[in-house]
């Protein structure tokens, strides 16, 4: 059943850091939060889904390192607008993550919690401006779900200081404390943000666009493998073009993903000489994009012994 959420976004609300490649507010588009805007729309969102289980999610910013007064305000504001089938899901920092805050944010009927982990390695960490390390991230996670929470984890592959090693090493962590499920945002560089003069300096090189497609893609059957979902990758699509200096943006990236994706399947069945059917929708992913994907998979099936008349199936419009 797909998931109803409202998203509010509280952009860098609650933030006391500066994350290096950082800014809230033209990642979500949204500069301020807009009160009475939201409420109104949250208040139409209940009322459309009436007898459904469904979130508001108040994302962008760290929720938790929000002063109490202010967590209450934003929840009892929003608690006027729902009915009882409605839950809070907010997203927040590691850091800010103890068992008093997760007790409060039980009374407060939030039920699913993201961590901002970004990434599970000390030194990338680090590297990137964030303060903390493996041991605290590791716990923050482990609090949130023995505390009876529905987990989601944030990863940034692409960040400085990160490989295929501290991929690995994510992978294997993530493996252990198995959350509930995962959203990857590869990195990107943004315009205004110290990563910007990092990268203009020469000392910070990007994911290319093929690069954090291909993790996307590895980080999807390792969720699948180990039964944690995967519902995003790449950043939301709100932001300007003119925002985004360098890196693997493109609005319709978790397309590009599954196109990949696909193309492993084929590629995977040609190999084994086996059958390959296509739907509509496997299709249209294929041909999309300009045939962005027909020249790679074309270029990936060069090594497989295949028929012509397959060929013209797969490719033919
Ligand atoms: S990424 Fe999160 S913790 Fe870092 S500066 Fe942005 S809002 Fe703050």
């Amino acid at each position: 059943m797909k998931h109803l959420i409202y998203p509010v976004f509280l952009p860098m609300l609650g933030c006391p850091h500066r994350c290096i490649y950082c800014d809230q507010n033209k990642i979500s588009g949204v500069d301020s939060l807009d009160m009475e805007k939201e409420l109104a729309g949250a208040n139409r969102f209940v009322a459309n889904h009436p007898h459904t289980p469904k979130e508001i999610a108040f994302y962008g910013g760290s929720f938790t390192a929000l002063s109490p007064e202010k967590r209450q305000e934003l929840t009892d504001k929003f608690k006027a607008v729902i009915d009882p089938c409605t839950s809070f899901r907010i997203s927040t920092h590691p850091l800010y993550i103890n068992m008093a805050i997760l007790a409060e944010c039980k009374a407060q009927n939030i039920r699913c919690i993201e961590l901002g982990i970004q990434d599970f390695c000390t030194e990338v960490l680090l590297a990137s401006g964030r303060p903390y390390n493996t041991a605290t991230a590791i716990k923050a996670v482990k609090l949130v779900i023995d505390s009876g929470f529905t987990l989601g984890i944030q990863l940034m592959p692409g960040l400085p200081a990160s490989n295929l090693d501290t991929i690995t090493q994510n992978k294997h962590i993530l493996e252990k404390l198995k959350p509930a499920y995962l959203r990857i945002y590869p990195l990107i560089v943004i315009r205004g943000t110290p990563l910007e003069q990092q990268y203009l300096q020469g000392d910070y090189t990007p994911l290319s666009m093929e690069e954090a497609i291909g993790i996307c893609a590895d980080y999807a059957d390792f969720a699948a493998q180990t039964g944690i979902r995967l519902i995003k990758t790449g950043l939301p699509s709100n932001l300007k073009p003119g925002d985004v200096v360098a890196g693997p943006y493109h609005p319709a990236f978790g397309e590009f993903v599954m196109a990949e994706l696909l193309i492993r399947q084929i590629t995977n069945l040609a190999s084994k000489n086996q059958e390959i059917i296509l739907d509509k929708k496997q299709r249209t992913l294929i041909l999309s994009h300009k045939g962005r994907f027909v020249d790679i998979l074309k270029k990936r099936l060069e090594n497989c012994l295949i028929s012509q008349e397959v060929l013209n199936y797969l490719f033919g419009r």
